[in-house]
């Protein structure tokens, strides 16, 4: 579904990402670790496409399309969904208006329709109705963004979603409710590329891979055991010691 092929980044004339090499298929959860400033946010804005992160070299494949120039909105529209890990506030627009726009653009739901959809989806996945009538964003716990976020993917409901820290900066029952919204996009046939610091979020999902990047090179890749050798011995125990 997803190839990233020897893909090197640069942001602002620096090199970040050296040879990235990825495969995501069909239906699979795969999550990315490493330290803070090795290319994590880097590679998820990269395959989103945000203008800012330039491909030097090698090629996003995207169900067997070059998708490497192509821009973001273009790659939302073939199903690649990214939550940020840092939001934006936008004053003046309701939450519930701001999710209508986003199903009428990629669904071709009217109001009415995509009205009832959010309703359906706050009732499923458990969640406070009354956030909708609140503004994009303004005034947000931390929990309560990455909850909107998760909302959002949930009602988009992309081929491939991807998550940048999802787990940072939330208390355990949020952690718990994001952790819910992945498993169910994942169980109806969602693929996954989760960025995450921290190996608790893990403790509530099965991933299908676990890779380690550091300075911009995906140094280890294997099951989830390597999330247990990183948080006993931490990430200079896992590929070389470059950093
Ligand atoms: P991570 O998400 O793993 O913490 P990032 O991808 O955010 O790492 O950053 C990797 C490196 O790239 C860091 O050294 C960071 O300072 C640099 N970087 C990332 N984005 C930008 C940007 N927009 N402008 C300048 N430098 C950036
Ligand atoms: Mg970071
Ligand atoms: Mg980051």
């Amino acid at each position: 579904m997803l190839k990233v092929e020897n893909l090197w980044v640069k942001v602002e004339d620096k090199e970040i990402l050296k040879g990235i090499n990825l495969n995501i298929g069909e239906n699979e959860l795969h999550v990315v670790m490493g330290p803070n400033g090795s290319g994590k946010s880097t590679l998820a804005l990269t395959i989103a496409g945000h203008p800012k992160y330039k491909v030097i070299q090698g090629s996003i494949l995207f169900e067997g399309e070059e998708i490497t120039s192509l821009p973001p909105e273009e790659r939302v529209k073939k199903g690649i969904f990214l939550s940020f890990q840092h939001p934006v506030e936008v004053d003046g627009v309701k939450i519930i208006h701001f999710l209508q726009r986003i199903l009428k653009n990629l669904k071709g739901m009217d109001e009415i329709k995509a009205y009832e959809a959010i309703y359906t989806a706050i009732k499923e996945l458990g969640l406070d109705e009354s956030i909708l009538t609140r503004f994009l964003n303004v005034g947000f716990s931390g929990g309560e963004r990455k909850k909107l976020e998760m909302l959002q993917a949930y009602l988009v409901e992309p081929k491939l979603l991807i998550l940048d820290e999802p787990d940072s900066g939330v208390d355990v029952d949020s952690l718990k409710t994001i952790a819910k919204i992945i498993r169910r996009l994942y169980e109806r046939g969602t693929s996954v590329l989760l960025i995450t610091h921290y190996g608790r979020i893990l403790e509530y999902l099965n991933p299908t891979k676990v890779h380690v990047i550091k300075n911009g090179k995906i140094v280890a890749s294997g099951s989830i055991d390597l999330v247990k050798i990183i948080e006993e011995r931490g990430y200079s125990a896992v590929g070389d010691n470059e950093e």
